[in-house]
């Protein structure tokens, strides 16, 4: 039977945790062609931009001060460190407004930052993106050539850390097919039964 449409429940959250490399990125887009109220926030981060990323889309590029100042004004739904260098979080304003317009909203965030949503936000939805298998996240990673080797092997740590935690999750989907993995998001938002 083909899937039906229907109203998302008021202010569902997803957050999606997966380990560098999986796909959250293209399954996001291709569940918000498939259904375009569903918003995902833009996080801001201290990192530096990749070849082609750009500043509002990707992500909000900011310096540590100005991190630091967010963080500190209560500007942050969460924050973490990742990958050991870097500070990523997610502005809280644009997330609020969207729940309060009843918008599907996706986190697209690390293990850390899910576990302090997990507080604020028990109602969520958390779901964990696994790659078919860790040789092919690797596989996946390397082939990226957008990292330096240091930063592929500090990825693929953090990967570690995360695949052990997959049973803190609600949903687990396995990125096989970028289609499917997306329909499953859809699912878990109520946007198809
Ligand atoms: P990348 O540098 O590859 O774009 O992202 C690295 C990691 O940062 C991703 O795996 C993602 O989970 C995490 N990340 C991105 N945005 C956020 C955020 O707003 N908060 C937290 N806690 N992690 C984030």
């Amino acid at each position: 039977m083909a899937p039906t449409a229907v109203n998302p429940p008021r202010g569902s959250v997803l957050v999606l945790v997966g380990p560098s490399g999986v796909g959250k990125g293209t399954v996001i887009a291709q569940l918000r062609r498939r259904f375009p109220s569903v918003w995902c926030s833009v996080s801001a981060t201290t990192r530096e931009p990749r070849p082609g990323e750009r500043d509002g889309e990707h992500y909000f590029f900011i310096t540590p001060e100005r991190f630091t100042e967010l963080v500190d004004s209560g500007g942050m739904l969460e924050w973490a460190w990742v990958h050991e260098t870097e500070r990523y979080g997610t502005p809280r304003e644009p997330v609020e407004e969207r729940l309060a317009a009843g918008l599907p909203v996706v986190l697209e965030i690390d293990l850390q930052g899910a576990r302090q949503v997990r507080e604020t936000m028990p109602e969520a939805h958390f779901v964990f993106l696994a790659p078919p298998s860790r040789a092919e996240l690797e596989a996946r990673l390397r082939g990226r050539e957008t990292e330096s080797a240091q930063e592929i092997e500090r990825r693929l740590r953090t990967a570690e850390v995360e695949l052990d935690a997959i049973d803190e999750f609600d949903h687990v989907v396995v990125n096989d097919t970028v289609d499917s993995a997306a329909t499953q998001l859809a699912h878990v938002l109520g946007l198809i039964q």
